[in-house]
């Protein structure tokens, strides 16, 4: 491939509709941030609300804060703005928890819809959060992710994805899983922890039953942001949560011995809503004001084919593990390598921030709200200097932290 030239590369950065957007995050310098799809970067408003939540609403209003600054609303003013990035209606979306936790939700609350078919079929490559979980509740069928829809029968009551694997990148096809477990007679959960705000999904053009995904992410909420959980319309009247909290009643504060559920998504709720989590995933979802989830698509899809194109040409050791066709891709980029831990402990010695996942995996996420196309051919030279010198043979490169 001819290598493209820098210039050139800065001159599309310069025109591309998401410019301004990257001005709404606080990113530090010198360094080329490639794990938004692990812990998204911080919006440049986060900082001031958390002042003013902290310190005018916790510390002055108090108790009443509950009311006269909507604390009591915020998952579903979260759920509301999570909505529209999801393809989904007002009112389905509710912001709390986490992504584990709403998935034993999810996924009770579907197995207890279909009560007499108690498979719960899922693909070997899942997430082990979402695999434990799903053992945990059911008897799990766990096929390979080609051979999924195969997979689907009469004994399968629940079939429960995440649609961007988060080890490879590749991406499941939403669109006939969903309708090939349905002429099934099954329900269909998706996990969107590596899809929401990296790429359209279109939770209700689909016919999703539910869906789960993650807070701090792509969606930039910040370490532990609260998670959220989608159930599709038609299904509110009926679905159970599994956790009958008090936040999840029609109406909590009657203190009421009998447990009644809300009517809407707020039966999705469980107990008192982590209200400063909240407020910092409710501030960092503004960035997305005006921001045309098609535009960060097209971005995501050249900015992954550059650095997969980049980086075939500059270490030819480094296997690429994601899909070459976009459209079975999300906005992530995986090389294998069985130093790559060491690697990735180089590349961030030198700036450059991806993540790796065992046993061998080096991860690159593109979050394109931020990320420019100077910042994959910057991120590539020095990926190359790295293979090229064997810098990552230090042994300080070989000492393992606790998070990878
Ligand atoms: C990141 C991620 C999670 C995280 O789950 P938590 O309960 O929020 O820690 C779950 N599932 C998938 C697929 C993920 O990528």
């Amino acid at each position: 491939m001819r290598r493209p030239d820098r210039d050139g590369l800065a001159r599309r950065d310069a025109a591309d509709p998401l410019a301004p957007v990257r001005e709404r995050f606080l990113l530090p310098d010198g360094i080329i941030y490639l794990d938004g799809n692990s812990l998204g970067a911080l919006p440049a408003s986060v900082p001031g609300r958390m002042r003013r939540i902290v310190e005018d609403e916790w510390g002055r209003d108090l108790i009443r804060s509950w009311n006269v600054h909507g604390w009591v609303d915020l998952p579903r003013t979260v759920g509301d703005r999570i909505a529209r990035l999801v393809g989904a209606a007002p009112g389905s979306v509710v912001a709390a928890d986490s992504t584990s936790v709403n998935l034993f939700k999810a996924v009770a609350a579907a197995r207890a819809l279909r009560p007499d078919r108690p498979v719960v079929l899922t693909d070997t490559g899942n997430f082990p959060t979402d695999r434990y979980v799903l053992e945990g509740l059911a008897d799990v069928r766990a096929v390979a992710p080609e051979e999924v829809e195969a997979a689907i029968d009469e004994t399968v009551g629940v079939v429960a994805l995440t649609e961007v694997d988060y080890r490879t990148g590749r991406r499941h096809d939403m669109v006939s899983i969903t309708r090939v477990a349905h002429a099934a007679g099954a329900l269909a959960v998706w996990d969107l922890a590596h899809s929401a705000g990296a790429l359209p999904v279109e939770l209700e053009a689909c016919d999703v039953d539910f869906a789960v995904g993650c807070g701090y992410k792509y969606l930039n909420g910040g370490p532990g942001a609260p998670a959220f959980l989608y159930v599709a319309p038609r299904l509110l009247p009926v679905a159970r949560n599994p956790i009958q909290g008090w936040f999840g009643h029609a109406d909590p504060f009657a203190f009421s011995s009998d447990f009644e559920p809300a009517r809407g998504i707020d039966r999705g709720r469980v107990g008192t809503p982590h209200v400063l989590s909240l407020a910092a995933l409710d501030e960092a979802l503004r960035v997305w004001d005006g921001v045309d989830i098609g535009d960060v698509r097209r971005t995501s899809v050249e900015l992954t084919g550059l650095f997969i194109d980049l980086v075939g040409d500059a270490c030819p050791s480094l296997e690429t593990m994601t899909p070459r066709d976009p459209a079975r891709r999300g906005s992530q980029v995986s090389l294998r390598h069985p130093d790559g831990y060491a690697i990735v402990q180089a590349l961030a010695e030198r700036g450059v921030i991806g993540d790796f996942r065992a046993p061998d995996v080096l991860r690159f996420g593109f979050a394109p709200l931020y990320v420019r196309r100077v910042d994959v051919h910057d991120a590539v030279e020095i990926l190359r200097e790295v293979m090229v010198s064997e810098a990552w043979r230090d042994p300080r490169h070989a000492v393992r932290n606790r998070v990878t």
